[in-house]
C-alpha cells in the first residue's frame, strides 16, 4: 500500500480527536454563539459546504487525506495533517473505533517512512503542520519511541521548523515525554474520562493517575523546573487533553472539575471535549450520541474558568451535576448577579468587566483604553470598540444610566 492509501485508511475515524479545531468561517450571528468555534452550527454549517459542493476538490482530496484547515495557538491559521502511525492496537477501549479485534483494514507507517511522507506533504504546501499519534503495538513506551524517531527524523534530518503535536502513550516515561517536549510545539496525552471510577465504564485497561495524569503532571514539573531553553525551539511546549462526553454517565461538574485542577494546577493550555459518537461493532454501539449541545456549554464554562475568572462555584449546575443545554453559563451568571447591580462601564475594573455577557478579554482592553480619551456613554461608544452590546447592555450601566431604552436604536 502506498503512503497515500494508508493516509486515507487512517484518515477514516481521526475526526473522532478534535486537535487545533478546523477553521470554518461563521457568519457574526455564529461567532457571538460559538467561541470554542464547534458549535453544532458550525458542524452544520461544514456539512452543508461539503454537501453544497462549495468546497473545492483540493480541499476535498486534502481532507480525505487528513488534512484539515485548522487554528493554532495563538490564532494562526494552518493546513494540518491529523493522523496516526498505525491504526493498530493493543488495548480495547470501549468506544475506539480502532480497538483490538474489530474487524477493519489497518495501515501502519514506519517513522521514517512517516516523516519523509509527511515532508513531501510540507514541502509541497499542502500541509504545513503536523498532529502526529498512534494506537499502542508492543506497549505504550515502545509505540511513544516511535512517535519520538518519527519527531527525531523530521527535526534534526529533514530540518522541519514547522507545527508539531505529538500524542504522549499511555504509559509512557518520564524521559520519553521530556523528550517530546524538546521537539514538539504541543504535547498532549487524552484522559478520555474525569475520574478513575469513569475510565473503569470507557477504558478498561487504561489507568487514570499512573498511565495518564502522571505524564501531564511530569510536563508540567519540566516545564516548571528546567530551563525553556531546552524545548522545542527555545520554549516548553503547551500541553492539551481530551474527554469523551457522555459515554458512561459521567455529569459536567465532574469533567469541569478536572479541568478546572489541569487549567490551574498544571496550566494545561486547552482541554477538549468530544460529544459521544456510537461507532458500529463497538461494545458501545447501542448507546445513543450526546447532544452536541452539552459540548458547547462545557467548552464555554470551560473558557470562563480559564481565561474570565470564574470558579466552578459561578456555574450554574443543577442539582443533578449537569448544566443547562439552553442557557449560556455566563448570561445565566449574569442574570443572578447583575441583573439587580450592573457594572459600571467607565469605573469597573478588569475582572469585573470580564464577568458582563458580550465583553471579553479583548473587548476589556479595547474598553480600559478609550477610558483614557473619556467617558463612554452610550451603546453606539460599546459597540465601536467590538462589545456585543445586545448581550452586555442588561447588565451595565454607561454613565450611570442603563442603556435598555437605547436597544431599540440598533
Ligand atoms: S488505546 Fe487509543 S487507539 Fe487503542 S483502543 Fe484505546 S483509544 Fe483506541
Amino acid at each position: 500500500m502506498d503512503a497515500q492509501a494508508k493516509l486515507e485508511l487512517l484518515s477514516n475515524n481521526m475526526h473522532l480527536e478534535p486537535a487545533e479545531e478546523r477553521r470554518i468561517d461563521l457568519p457574526p450571528s455564529a461567532h457571538q454563539l460559538a467561541p470554542c468555534g464547534h458549535s453544532p452550527a458550525d458542524l452544520k454549517s461544514a456539512v452543508d459546504q461539503v454537501q453544497s459542493g462549495k468546497e473545492s476538490s483540493l480541499e476535498t482530496r486534502k481532507n480525505s487525506l487528513g488534512i484539515h484547515n485548522a487554528v493554532m495557538p495563538g490564532g494562526k491559521h494552518i493546513a494540518l495533517l491529523k493522523t496516526l502511525l498505525t491504526s493498530a492496537c493493543e488495548r480495547d477501549c470501549y468506544y475506539c473505533p480502532f480497538r483490538a479485534g474489530r474487524d477493519f483494514r489497518r495501515a501502519t507507517f514506519k517513522p521514517d517512512e512517516m516523516a519523509r511522507t509527511f515532508i513531501d506533504l510540507n514541502r509541497a504546501n499542502i500541509a504545513e503542520g503536523l498532529f502526529l499519534s498512534s494506537g499502542i503495538a508492543g506497549g505504550g513506551v515502545r509505540t511513544q519511541d516511535r512517535l519520538l524517531d518519527t519527531a527525531d527524523i523530521l527535526r534534526n534530518k529533514l530540518h522541519y521548523r514547522g507545527y508539531l503535536h505529538l500524542k504522549i502513550m499511555p504509559g509512557a516515561e518520564r524521559d520519553q515525554v521530556e523528550r517530546a517536549m524538546q521537539l514538539a510545539d504541543r504535547v498532549s496525552i487524552n484522559l478520555e474520562a474525569p475520574n478513575t471510577r469513569r475510565l473503569v465504564d470507557l477504558a478498561p485497561h487504561k489507568v487514570f493517575i499512573e498511565e495518564l495524569l502522571r505524564p501531564l503532571q511530569w510536563a508540567e514539573e519540566i516545564r516548571k523546573t528546567k530551563p525553556a531553553r531546552l524545548g522545542w525551539n527555545g520554549h516548553w511546549p503547551s500541553l492539551s487533553t481530551q474527554f469523551v462526553v457522555g459515554a458512561v454517565g459521567e455529569n459536567d461538574l465532574e469533567i469541569l472539575s478536572t479541568t478546572a485542577y489541569l487549567t490551574r494546577q498544571l496550566h494545561l493550555a486547552r482541554a477538549y471535549f468530544s460529544a459521544f459518537t456510537p461507532v458500529p461493532d463497538t461494545p458501545l454501539e447501542n448507546k445513543p450520541a450526546e447532544n452536541p449541545w452539552r459540548e458547547h456549554r462545557l467548552y464555554q464554562t470551560s473558557f470562563l474558568l480559564r481565561d474570565y475568572g470564574f470558579d466552578l462555584e459561578d456555574m450554574p449546575f443543577m442539582p443533578n451535576g449537569y448544566l443547562p443545554l439552553d442557557v449560556d453559563p455566563k448570561v445565566a451568571w449574569a442574570k443572578q448577579n447583575l441583573s439587580e447591580s450592573p457594572i459600571e462601564i467607565n469605573r469597573a475594573d478588569r475582572r469585573e468587566l470580564l464577568r458582563v455577557p458580550g465583553i471579553g478579554p479583548k473587548g476589556v482592553d479595547a474598553i480600559l483604553i478609550a477610558r483614557r480619551k473619556g467617558k463612554l456613554r452610550d451603546l453606539k461608544d460599546l459597540k465601536s470598540i467590538g462589545v456585543i452590546v445586545a448581550r452586555a447592555a442588561p447588565f451595565v450601566l454607561l454613565d450611570g444610566r442603563r442603556p435598555m431604552q437605547q436597544l431599540s436604536l440598533w
